[in-house]
């Protein structure tokens, strides 16, 4: 209780290094700015530490983190972990042999490319990015992981924009599904 009570006042630290800029990219979207909490070596570090600690005690193989700012924690979370790290791009990005899946935008579709033989078989997979909206790049992800004979074990967000229900999507029994700063 004196634990939790500690951490929900570090993360309100946290949502105050988050910088709204409206209409970016395009008119009517809150773009959620976290560059403000990584230039600041303290909150840089705090969201690193609690990050990992939902997972700890947790057997964890490899951290995915997700294009492109997915890449800022993911890789020290994985480090943490004792995990690989393995990075999921747009297309056209990775240089080897490439499996892909695709997912929805408010107009159209897009897709998301990871290396075919990044991840092993039957392993416990954490997938990570900096904010999860809809849920749509997360659920791609989960099926690029799960095509490999991996298992989702849990999901890590920096940020979670609680009105778009994208932790409803990903919900699964005995899944983490971790969002740090609920905005
Ligand atoms: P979604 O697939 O709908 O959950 O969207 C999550 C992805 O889109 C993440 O990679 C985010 O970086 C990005 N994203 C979506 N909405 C925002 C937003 N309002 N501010 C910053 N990034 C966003």
């Amino acid at each position: 209780m004196m634990v939790d009570s500690i951490d929900s006042e570090l993360v309100n630290m946290l949502r105050s290094r988050i910088r709204n800029i409206p209409d970016f990219p395009v008119k009517g979207i809150q773009f959620k700015d976290i560059t403000p909490l990584l230039s600041d070596p303290h909150t840089l570090e705090l969201t690193a530490r609690l990050l990992r600690k939902p997972f700890n005690g947790h057997r964890v193989d490899f951290v995915v983190g997700l294009e492109a700012r997915g890449f800022f924690f993911g890789p020290r979370l994985a480090a943490d972990l004792m995990a690989g790290f393995v990075p999921v791009r747009k297309p056209m990005k990775l240089p080897f042999t490439t499996i892909s899946a695709n997912y929805d935008l408010e107009y159209g579709t897009d897709s998301l490319e990871m290396h075919a033989d990044a991840i092993t078989e039957n392993s416990n997979v954490i997938i990570h990015d900096d904010l999860i909206a809809t849920g749509g790049s997360a659920l791609a992800a989960t099926d690029l992981v799960e095509r490999m004979g991996a298992r989702v074990v849990g999901y890590s967000f920096v940020l979670g924009l609680s009105d778009l229900n994208g932790t409803i999507r990903l919900n699964k029994k005995g899944t983490i599904i971790d969002t740090l700063i609920k905005l």
